[in-house]
Parts: C-alpha cells; structure tokens; sequence
C-alpha cells in the first residue's frame, strides 16, 4: 500500500494503559508512538502514518469538548492529503464517539476508530491486531464514502449500528440490528454488501449550554425522576420499553416536557425501531406520537441523545429536528 498515507489520532483508553504502580492498576500512559511500536508489521504495508499523540483519557472521561477538538483535526488531516484516519480510544464510549465523528464527518476518507479490550500487560492483549487491521481498513478504497467504522476483531461495524455488547470479551463490539458491514481478510476489507446511507449534520457540536436528557423507562416508575430530570433538559431521549412503551404515570410529563423542548421517542432494546401505529394505550408509541413525542426509529439512545445534542447546539428547530431523526432513524 506505497503511496497511501494514513493519519493516527491516539486518545487513550485500554490500549493506551499500562501498570501504574503507585496507582496499583493500569491507565492511559502509553503514547501513539509506543502503540506503533507494538505493532512492526506495519512497517513492511508501505503506508505513511502521521501520528498525532491527542489525549490520553479513559473512554468514559472524553467529552463533547475532545470530540470537537478532534473532528476540526481529523477533518486538517484529510484536507492536507491523508487517504485514512484512526483513532484509537476506550471501548468504554466508542459506541458513542464513532457515531459523533460519523455525523460530524462530511469527507469521503473513512475514519477507523479501534480500541482493545485486554491491555498490553495481559495475554493475549488485542490493541497490535486491532490497531494493525485499522490502519488497513482507513488506508484501503473499499471504505471510502462509509464515514466512521469501528474495527474490532477483524470486524467492521458502521458508526450508526455498533453496539458494546459484553463487559470484557474480546469479541464485545456487534451491530445488533444489522451486522458488520464487513471483515477483514488476510488484511484485506471484504464488505458483506454495498454501503449504506448515512447523514453527515456538520457543524459545531460544542454549545456547552446544551443539555440533552437520557431517561430510561423502567417497572413502576411514578414520573416524579422524570419530571425533576426535565427541569434541567434543553432536549430529551427517552430510553423506552420494546417498541416505545412508558408507564402510565409518565405521560403527563413527556406530554408537558414535548410542549417545551424535542422529547425523542427510543427503544432501550438497543436492537430493533420503535413502531409507529400499533398499540394504542396510555404510554404506547401511537399515544406518546401523538403527543408530540419525535420518533427516534431504529436509532439506540445513546446515538439518539448524540444527534439531538449536535441538533440543538446549531440551533435547529423542531422541523429540522423530526427531519433529521427520519433520515437518521430510518
Ligand atoms: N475498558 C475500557 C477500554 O476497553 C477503558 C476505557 O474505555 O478507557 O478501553
């Protein structure tokens, strides 16, 4: 892969950590360099890397402030030349970070973002592998105009459908609803079928004013959480039973919090839409619709509340807002 230059962006996570004796346990330590040098293989690809050391944080300590920071660099990085871009970051939030690079993303080079499950002190430590695969995957033609994916395991999932699916297995990472786009083979990208639509809201992400709720259904819940947790919402996701269920006790609030800001209707399945005209009792998905709920669709929680955070912080108002989440959750 001579002339193919690739841009690595290292943020920390697992991959990243190594022992801290004073701390007893392992942290973000290592830098792009060190990682790099795990991985010699790459030396004879012919690939040109340019390495940024970028953060180095656990997954669960990045913040909409790095991800910004981030999107501005990658977006330089592609715009100076570079076929690929990796990022290398903690499991933990992947799922989420991959899809806010994806929506921030407007460029055709693909963005490969990979982590590791088991750190560089255990066997069998996965971060080399991982990385190796990523820096095949963004250097490559077949991911062009696919936005972000997610390599694991030789795997590659789409921003939009990737999901964390275990707490320590190295094969935690699956798209539930749809399944990899593809493999890699031999370190070649193989894709199970054509590439599918995505939407791309670039623009700033960073109105730290901006505070979008994510609330969980669960069994007998009265509303009171609920209604304290609106007070302090901009915008709202609801983390609903199945296909878009709430006890009843919550619909006077979703009713009222939909009067006042975007309140988006999601499945805390994680694998399958919310329906739109089926069930037709207090808190179903027709009455919450109904009410002025915004369907979320196929679109998890997380990414939801990800898209309807970019969404206000530009400003959108509610058309724009149902709009997006059509495309986005279809
Ligand atoms: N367990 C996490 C990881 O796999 C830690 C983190 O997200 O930083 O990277």
């Amino acid at each position: 892969m001579t002339g193919r230059t690739v841009a690595i962006f290292s943020l920390g996570g697992t991959i990243a950590m190594t022992t801290d004796p004073a701390a007893g346990g392992v942290v973000p330590a290592l830098s792009a360099h060190d990682l790099l040098a795990a991985v010699p293989a790459l030396t004879s690809t012919g690939i040109e890397l340019r390495v940024h050391d970028f953060r180095r944080l656990p997954g669960a300590s990045l913040g909409f402030e790095d991800l910004a920071a981030l999107g501005t660099a990658i977006t330089e990085a592609v715009d100076s030349g570079c076929d690929g871009v990796v990022v290398t970051q903690g499991t933990d939030t992947i799922e989420e970070t991959a899809y806010l690079l994806d929506l921030l993303h407007d460029r055709d080079q693909p963005i490969v973002v990979t982590g590791a499950m088991r750190n560089q002190t255990l066997p069998g430590a996965d971060g080399p592998a991982n990385l190796y695969a990523a820096v095949l995957a963004a250097a490559g033609e077949e991911l062009r105009g696919a936005g972000v994916v997610v390599v694991l395991g030789d795997e590659i999932h789409a921003a939009r459908a990737v999901r964390k699916t275990h707490s320590t297995s190295p094969a935690a990472f699956a798209s539930p609803s749809t399944g990899p786009l593809g493999h890699l083979y031999e370190g070649r990208v193989r894709l199970a079928g054509p590439l599918a639509g995505r939407i791309a809201v670039a623009g700033p992400i960073n109105d730290v004013a901006v505070r979008v709720g994510l609330y969980t259904a669960t069994l007998g819940d009265d509303g009171k959480l609920l209604a304290g947790m609106a007070e302090h919402c901009d915008g709202l996701v609801v983390a609903a039973f199945g296909v878009g269920h709430v006890p009843q006790d919550l619909v006077s609030v979703l009713d009222k919090a939909a009067a006042e800001m975007p309140v988006i209707l999601t499945s805390r399945i994680g694998n399958g839409p919310v329906l739109q005209q089926t069930y037709s009792f207090p808190g179903s998905e027709k009455d919450l619709l109904s009410r002025g709920l915004i369907s979320g669709g196929s679109l998890d929680p997380y990414k939801a509340r990800l898209l309807l955070h970019v969404l206000l912080s530009q400003g959108r108002g509610t058309n724009e807002i149902a709009a997006a989440f059509a495309t986005a959750g279809a």
